[in-house]
C-alpha cells in the first residue's frame, strides 16, 4: 500500500532534521600520551538523541509497508530516548503514542514523553522493570492493537544506522582523510553498534566492533545475567538483545559509572559540550579500544548518543569520587575541530 500524499510529505519534511550530525575529532592526552578520538554528535537530532534516527526509520518503514496508518496508536518499551523519539513523531504523524518505562528513569524523561501529548506507563520493579515494561507494550500490541516498533528486535534498527550512522561516519572520515581501525558504541538494543559496524566492515574488513557495557551491571560480559541497577542511562537494559550477535563483535569493554560520569563532566567544563552519561562512557570506551588494538594512534569512532538536559537532576550534577580503575582522571582535553 503506498504511503498517501499528505504522509509522503511529512516524512520528506521531517528528514533534514534527523541524522546528518557533526563528526567531532577530539584532540587529549591519556595518561600523558597524546591521542584522538572520533565522535558523532548526535545531540544534534530532532529530539536530542541518537533515537531518532531509528524512530524516523522504523516510522517510514512501518507507513511505506502499510503495517500502520495516520490514527493508530504506537507502543513501546524503552528506558527513554526511544519514547522520546516516537512521541514527538508520532505527535507530528498523527499517531498517539503508549511508553512503557522501567519508573527509575529520570524525571526529564517523563516530563518530555508527556510534553510531546504521549501516554507514559511507569513500570516498578516489582512488575518487572525493564522486561515488564516490553511484556505490557507486547500486551497492548496484542489486546488494543497497536504498532510495536519493538526496537530490541527490529532489523530497521540496524538498518537506519547501517544507512545513515555508518554512511555519514565513512563520508566524515574520508573528509578528514582517516579510515577506521575499530567502532565502539555502548549497547542498550545494540541497533547503533550491528549498524555501524555492518556498514564500516563493508568498505574496512578489519575494522573492529566493541561493545561496551556498563562495568557495574556487566550484562553481555555475563552472558546475559541480571545486576541492579546502573547509573548510564540507555545501555545495559538487564538483557542482550537479540539485535546484538556477540558472535560477530570484538571484546567487550567496560566503564564504570562514576568514570562515565565524570569524563561528561569534564567534556562539559573543558569544551562546553553537555553530552549525557552514555557519551562518557563511550569515550572512555574508545580510549580502551585503541589500548586493546594496541595503537594509540588508532582511528576509533563513537558517539555521542544525548546531551545533558536529561540528566539535569542525576548524579550527572555530581563530581564523582576516583576510584581504582577509573580513567576520566587520567585525559587532559585538548581541542576539538568538528565537520558538518
Ligand atoms: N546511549 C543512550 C543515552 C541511549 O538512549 C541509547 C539507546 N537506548 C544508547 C546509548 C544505546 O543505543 P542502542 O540502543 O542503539 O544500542
Amino acid at each position: 500500500m503506498a504511503m498517501s500524499r499528505e504522509m509522503y510529505a511529512k516524512f520528506e519534511g521531517l528528514e533534514a532534521m534527523v541524522g546528518r550530525t557533526p563528526m567531532l575529532e577530539i584532540s587529549l592526552e591519556y595518561k600523558g600520551e597524546k591521542r584522538k578520538i572520533y565522535a558523532k554528535a548526535e545531540y544534534y537530532n530532532y529530539t536530542g538523541s541518537i533515537k531518532d534516527r531509528i524512530a524516523y526509520h522504523i516510522m517510514r518503514h512501518a507507513y511505506e509497508t502499510g503495517q500502520i496508518k495516520k490514527g493508530d496508536p504506537i507502543a513501546e518499551a524503552t528506558s527513554g530516548n526511544t519514547g522520546i523519539a516516537f512521541s514527538a513523531i508520532g505527535a507530528y504523524l498523527g499517531n498517539p503514542v503508549t511508553i512503557f518505562m522501567p519508573n527509575w528513569m529520570s524525571q526529564e524523561r517523563v516530563n518530555m514523553i508527556q510534553s510531546f501529548g504521549a501516554e507514559i506507563r511507569s513500570v516498578s520493579k516489582e512488575e518487572g522493570g525493564f522486561t515488564g515494561s516490553i511484556d505490557l507494550a507486547e500486551k497492548m500490541g496484542a489486546e488494543e492493537g497497536a504498532f510495536l516498533p519493538h526496537q530490541f528486535s527490529n532489523p530497521e534498527n540496524v538498518e537506519a544506522h547501517y544507512m545513515t550512522t555508518g554512511q555519514e561516519i565513512l563520508a566524515q572520515l574520508a573528509e578528514l582523510k582517516q579510515s577506521p581501525d575499530g567502532i565502539v558504541a555502548g549497547v542498550g538494543t545494540g541497533g547503533t553498534l550491528m549498524g555501524i559496524k555492518k556498514a564500516l566492515q563493508e568498505i574496512y574488513p578489519a575494522c573492529k566492533a566493541f561493545p561496551l557495557d556498563p562495568a557495574n551491571s556487566p550484562t553481555m560480559a555475563s552472558g546475559g545475567r541480571i545486576f541492579g541497577p546502573h547509573r548510564i542511562a540507555g545501555i545495559g537494559d538487564e538483557f542482550i538483545p537479540e539485535i546484538i550477535k556477540l558472535d560477530q563483535l570484538d571484546e567487550i569493554v567496560m566503564v564504570d559509572d562514576g568514570d562515565a560520569i565524570n569524563m561528561a563532566r569534564k567534556l562539559a567544563r573543558v569544551f562546553g559540550m553537555g553530552v549525557g552519561i552514555s557519551s562518557g562512557a563511550n569515550f572512555l570506551g574508545a580510549l580502551q579500544a585503541q589500548d586493546i588494538l594496541g595503537n594509540k594512534d588508532a582511528v576509533v569512532v563513537t558517539v555521542f548518543a544525548d546531551d545533558n538536559k536529561k540528566y539535569l537532576s542525576t548524579d550527572l550534577m555530581q563530581e564523582q569520587p576516583v576510584e581504582a580503575g577509573h580513567m576520566a582522571q587520567d585525559v587532559e582535553l585538548i581541542g576539538f575541530r568538528a565537520i558538518k
